[in-house]
């Protein structure tokens, strides 16, 4: 596990650098990692990459723990960018991506989508984020046997999770110069929790009279999406909701392999992610596509502040994929992933 990488030599700039919490991760991940660290390196973007190898190791009381090195890494670095990590189905460890949120206390899952300029996709305008509660609803993870043949999952919803989502999506809005937010749910049916988190949004609202409101049930949402997603901006939503539909509209813009995330918590501290899996049918071939990576790295960049070396690197990327010249096979084209990576490198 991202033993491949390659760490960038240091030179002149690396004065005034920050450090990231390089996560590489399985499958694919440490050659999409490679090729982020590649382009960084060209632009000369003032990040010293920290890298650490994260897998499910058993704590003492015998729970379930990320490996001491990478949370050290973190809690100093204070921002991280991950690779893809492999779950195993219905046993053994849970879901790593699970655990760092948990560890880090990372509750907001933030996922912009907007439509790449000459990536033949159903829809050319596309421009919205969506904001997922990350920590509690249904994913909650208490579960039990009632009886045999009976389970029952409880979905969690607080007044504090509900109120700190809101208060981020309204941050992020006037932060983004973006104009509205819109609260998912489903509170005509879940009354008490999505009646919880509407009043949550609600009240948050009425401290943002600059950012628009709305809200709207998420089957009406998902009716609206499909036929004219340029009417949403920012929606808000609980966990369950939110990465359900967050995949919808990554679908609007070409897929997971060109979607970018950033799942933020507490004092700035953030993890950036590509939102596809480790691609196990073509990891070690050089054919993946690194561009979701590489914009969760855009994503980072301007977390940090860091917009000129966003700005470059994003823009490189978009023209690379523009042009159509240098494109991977998920992107249309026959290109490697290295070489897709050298005409981005070239361009910033
Ligand atoms: P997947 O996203 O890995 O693959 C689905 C399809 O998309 C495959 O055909 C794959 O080749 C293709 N694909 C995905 N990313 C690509 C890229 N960057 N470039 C080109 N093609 C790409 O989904 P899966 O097969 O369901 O999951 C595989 C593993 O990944 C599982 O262990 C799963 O738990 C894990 N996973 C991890 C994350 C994460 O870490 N955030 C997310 C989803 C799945």
């Amino acid at each position: 596990m991202g033993g491949a990488l390659r760490r960038p030599a240091l030179s002149s700039f690396s004065r005034g650098m920050q450090t990231v919490t390089l996560i590489p991760g399985d499958g694919i991940g440490p050659e999409i990692s490679a090729a982020v660290v590649k382009i960084f390196d060209a632009a000369k973007a003032p990040i010293r990459w920290e890298e650490r190898d994260v897998m499910a190791i058993k704590g003492p009381g015998g729970r379930w723990m990320i490996p001491p090195d990478a949370k050290e890494s973190m809690d100093r670095s204070k921002i991280g960018l991950k690779g893809p990590l492999k779950t195993p189905i219905a046993a053994g460890h849970p879901s790593m991506n699970l655990l760092l949120r948990k560890t880090f206390d990372l509750y907001a899952n933030v996922r912009p989508c907007v439509s790449i300029e000459g990536y033949k996709t159903p829809y050319t305008d596309v421009d919205l984020v969506t904001i997922r509660e990350n920590t509690e609803g249904e994913y909650s993870g208490i579960e039990h046997v009632i009886v045999d043949g009976v389970v029952q999952s409880i979905k969690l919803i607080t007044e504090n999770a509900s109120r700190r989502i809101a208060e981020y999506a309204f941050e992020y809005a006037r932060n983004n110069q973006r104009s509205s937010v819109t609260a998912v749910h489903k509170a005509n049916i879940m009354r008490m929790s999505d009646g919880l988190f509407l009043r949550k949004c609600r009240e948050v609202a009425e401290d943002y009279k600059d950012i628009k409101f709305t809200e709207m049930y998420l089957d009406t949402v998902c009716l609206n999406m499909v036929q004219d997603p340029t009417q949403f901006d920012i929606l808000v939503m609980p966990n369950l909701y939110g990465d359900i539909l967050s995949d919808l509209c990554a679908g609007l813009i070409g897929g997971l392999g060109v979607t970018p995330s950033g799942n933020i918590g507490a004092n700035g501290l953030a993890i950036f992610e590509s939102v596809h899996g480790t691609a196990p049918d073509i990891a070690g071939m050089d054919l993946a596509n690194p561009t979701a990576l590489l914009l969760s790295a855009v994503m980072m960049l301007r977390h940090m502040g860091l917009h000129e070396h966003a700005s470059k690197i994003q823009t490189a990327c978009f023209d690379t994929i523009k042009e159509k010249k240098v494109l991977t096979k998920d992107l249309g084209g026959s290109s490697k992933c290295s070489e897709f990576t050298a005409e981005i490198c070239r361009r910033v």
